[in-house]
């Protein structure tokens, strides 16, 4: 194991126990006093340096990092080339001035459209998932003078209003309502309600792959069907591919698993290679055309497209393509989803199915609770794995796409691990 007990590394506090008594403080008083309380329980530690596919703690300890930000570490932590482009930008302009013309927006928007699906070429550019959800949703009102949005249950696009309004959650949205009006739901992967429920709609939003309702992989051919529907209908067909987007699910976007193009596709976790926050939708031009062909400023993002996210998006659309990472993740994928179904296999008592396409796989566990001991036996074991946000059930495993053979394994003896310590557990209260 890799020790780093330099005091950078220790943010300045003189021990590793001091640092963890300051962050825990600090998020008692000021970041999210419930949350503080939960992650101290649950034995957290705390991230100091990341690089690749492993996070070192406080104490030395490094983990594979399987949670892998929710999906955003495609490229790994910190890989060189995004980190030379941002250092190297840092010096020129780091953020855009908004009055002239911005080199680097105007070539990751191109490589964009090259790399995108079919004909997807204008491209919008913001900083989060939600805030591309809420851009295409907005660009779909205005191009069809249709308000009508239906998404499918489970889904999660986001929680600004008008992305929570398209997600599949109850508990996220009920605090809040009332919500965007005119959204319907329908289940995910069906195709027969869907030319009657889009009718009259401005959009059909989904996700290639639903990652936050449990790893849900449809049926090969749904986005076609899907295309089909919007086609007969004229509703929009936008593709939410935040998650499945840049290799994830082992094709480039999750849409080129059934070959098709949507109007609009929303990005953001990948596309930046995990260093620079950043999100952006893209839509087919004479679409975008006609909904800001004569207002090109009512929808807008002050920090989206600067010049350190865009040189950011640009190194890691390239390293994606020259790393050949789409490949790996496909290959990395039936790795280790044949070693999930393994383990499934081993403790059915414990986990129900495994599910999963690319480096985006799921393990749903008989009970909700069995997470809790999964979870934090895995840690224990080096290796960090989360929840889905939508399906406490389900436990996700994103690693970066640069992930090795043996990586895999590793967290594959720590899923185990997990797995018989819950089921252990489950003895004792027999
Ligand atoms: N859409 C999808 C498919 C997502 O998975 C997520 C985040 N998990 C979002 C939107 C929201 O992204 P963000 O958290 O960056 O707002």
């Amino acid at each position: 194991m890799t020790t780093i007990q330099n005091q950078d590394d220790l943010y300045g506090a003189p021990t590793p126990g001091a640092l963890s008594d300051e962050v825990f403080e600090n998020y008692r008083r000021y970041v999210n006093p419930p949350l503080a309380r939960v992650m101290k329980l649950s034995g957290s530690p705390i991230e100091v340096r990341a690089e690749g596919s492993t996070i070192w703690d406080q104490n030395g300890k490094t983990y594979l990092d399987f949670a892998g930000g929710y999906g955003v570490f495609t490229l790994g932590h910190r890989h060189p080339r995004v980190l030379a482009a941002v250092r190297e930008q840092l010096d020129r302009i780091a953020l855009s001035g908004k009055t002239m013309f911005n080199v680097l927006l105007g070539r990751a928007s191109k490589r964009l459209a090259e790399l995108a699906p079919g004909d997807l070429e204008i491209s919008f550019w913001c900083n989060s998932g939600t805030e591309a959800v809420e851009g295409a949703i907005k660009l779909a009102r205005v191009a069809t003078g249709r308000k009508k949005i239906v998404a499918t249950h489970d889904a999660y696009h986001g929680k600004t209003f008008g992305a929570l309004s398209a997600s599949g959650r109850e508990a996220f949205q009920t605090p809040f309502r009332p919500l965007l009006a005119d959204v319907a739901h329908i289940p995910f992967g069906a195709t027969d309600t869907l030319d009657a429920v889009l009718a009259d709609a401005a959009a059909f939003i989904v996700e290639p792959v639903q990652g936050e309702g449990g790893v849900n992989v449809p049926p090969a051919g749904y986005l076609r069907a899907v295309r089909e529907a919007c086609d007969r209908t004229g509703a929009l067909f936008i593709a939410d591919e935040v998650q499945t987007g840049f290799g994830r699910c082992g094709y480039r976007f999750g849409c080129d698993r059934d070959g098709v193009v949507p109007d609009l596709m929303t990005l953001a976790k990948g596309l930046s290679g995990g260093v620079v926050p950043v999100g952006a939708y893209i839509a087919r031009s004479p679409i975008w055309m006609r909904a800001y062909g004569k207002a090109p400023l009512i929808h807008t993002s002050t920090f989206g497209g600067s010049e350190l996210a865009c040189a950011a998006a640009l190194a890691a659309m390239e390293v994606l393509e020259s790393e050949r990472l789409v490949e790996n993740a496909r290959e990395r994928g039936e790795q280790l989803l044949a070693g999930c179904a393994e383990i499934a296999a081993e403790f059915p008592q414990v986990v129900a199915r495994v599910r999963g396409l690319g480096l985006l796989v799921g393990v749903e566990l008989r009970s909700e609770g069995y997470g809790g001991w999964i979870i934090p036996e895995m840690l224990k074991h080096g290796v960090t794995a989360a929840w889905t946000l939508n399906q406490q059930r389900v436990i996700r495993l994103e690693p970066p796409l640069v992930v090795s053979s043996e990586e895999i394994e590793r967290a594959l003896g720590a899923l185990r691990a997990g797995v018989a310590a819950a089921l252990g557990n489950l003895g004792s209260l027999e």
